[in-house]
C-alpha cells in the first residue's frame, strides 16, 4: 500500500503553474500510489464549491480524475471545501486531527494551524471562521462579494504573519507532544508552516516523529510512505 501526503499547494489562479505542477506530480510520483493525502491549504483561497471560474473547475476535474482515493482535509485557506467539491472529485474529507492507520500502526494527521498556539490572536479568529453562523452567511453572499471578503482577509492575514516573530509561527511544541500523547500515536504529519522536516520529540516513554510537509514555491517537499517506511522527497518543478 503506497501512500502519499501533501499539503500547502495554495493553488491560486495568479499563479496558473501551480496547477500545472499539481497535473505533473499527479502523473509521475502518484501514478502507481493508492492513496493521496491533502493536508490543507490546496487552495490559496476557496470561496464555495460553486465557484465556477475556469480555474476552479479545472482542478476539480483534474483530482476527479485521479484513479487512487484520494482524502482531503481542510486547511486555514480552503475550510469552506464542502459535500459538493467532495462529491465532484471523489474526496473524502478527514477531520482534523485524524488518526490513521498505516502499516497497523496509528498516524496522527493535522493540517497543522491548530498547532500554532503561540499565535493568539490567529487562535482567537480560528472558531469563529470555522463556525457554522460565519461559513452560512458568507456562502449566501454574490461571488463578487465573496471574492472581495476573502482578498481583504488575505491582506490582513499577510500583514498579521508580516509583523510577528518567527517562532510564533511555527508550531508550539508542548502542542505537539500534548497531541501526539493524547491521541497515543509515535507519529504525526502536518503541513501548514511550510517548514519540511522530519523532528524527533521525546515522548513519555518512547520517541515521536512529526513528518513536516513544504509548500510548494517553487519547489516542495512530500512524504511517500510504503509499508513501515516512511521518506520525505523532493518534487521539483519549473516556476
Ligand atoms: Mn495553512
Amino acid at each position: 500500500m503506497k501512500r502519499i501526503f501533501i499539503s500547502d499547494l495554495h493553488l491560486d489562479k495568479s499563479a496558473p503553474h501551480l496547477k500545472d505542477a499539481l497535473e505533473y506530480f499527479l502523473h509521475t510520483e502518484c501514478s502507481d500510489a493508492d492513496e493521496l493525502y491533502i493536508l490543507g491549504d490546496l487552495f490559496e483561497a476557496w470561496i464555495g464549491d460553486d465557484d465556477p471560474r475556469e480555474h476552479s473547475r479545472e482542478i476539480v476535474k483534474m483530482l476527479g480524475s485521479l484513479t487512487c482515493q484520494l482524502f482531503l482535509m481542510h486547511g486555514n485557506r480552503d475550510f469552506l471545501i464542502g459535500d459538493q467539491f467532495c462529491k465532484e472529485t471523489g474526496a473524502k474529507l478527514l477531520e482534523d486531527p485524524s488518526v490513521i492507520s498505516i502499516d497497523n500502526e496509528q498516524v496522527l494527521l493535522s493540517h497543522g494551524d491548530s498547532f500554532c498556539t503561540l499565535d493568539l490572536s490567529y487562535q482567537k479568529l480560528r472558531p469563529i471562521l470555522r463556525s457554522n453562523e460565519f461559513q452560512k452567511e458568507f456562502l449566501s453572499k454574490e461571488l463578487e462579494e465573496r471574492e472581495f471578503i476573502s482578498k481583504q482577509m488575505r491582506g490582513e492575514s499577510t500583514k498579521h504573519t508580516g509583523n510577528i516573530e518567527e517562532e510564533i509561527m511555527d508550531v508550539s511544541l508542548e502542542t505537539v507532544i500534548t497531541a501526539m500523547e493524547q491521541n497515543g500515536v509515535d507519529k504525526l504529519i502536518h503541513g501548514h508552516t511550510h517548514r519540511p522536516a522530519i523532528h524527533q520529540h521525546p515522548l513519555k516513554d518512547r520517541v515521536g516523529l512529526r513528518y513536516v510537509l513544504g509548500d510548494w514555491r517553487p519547489s516542495t517537499k512530500f512524504l511517500v510512505t510504503e509499508g513501515n517506511s516512511y521518506e520525505l522527497k523532493t518534487f521539483y518543478f519549473s516556476a
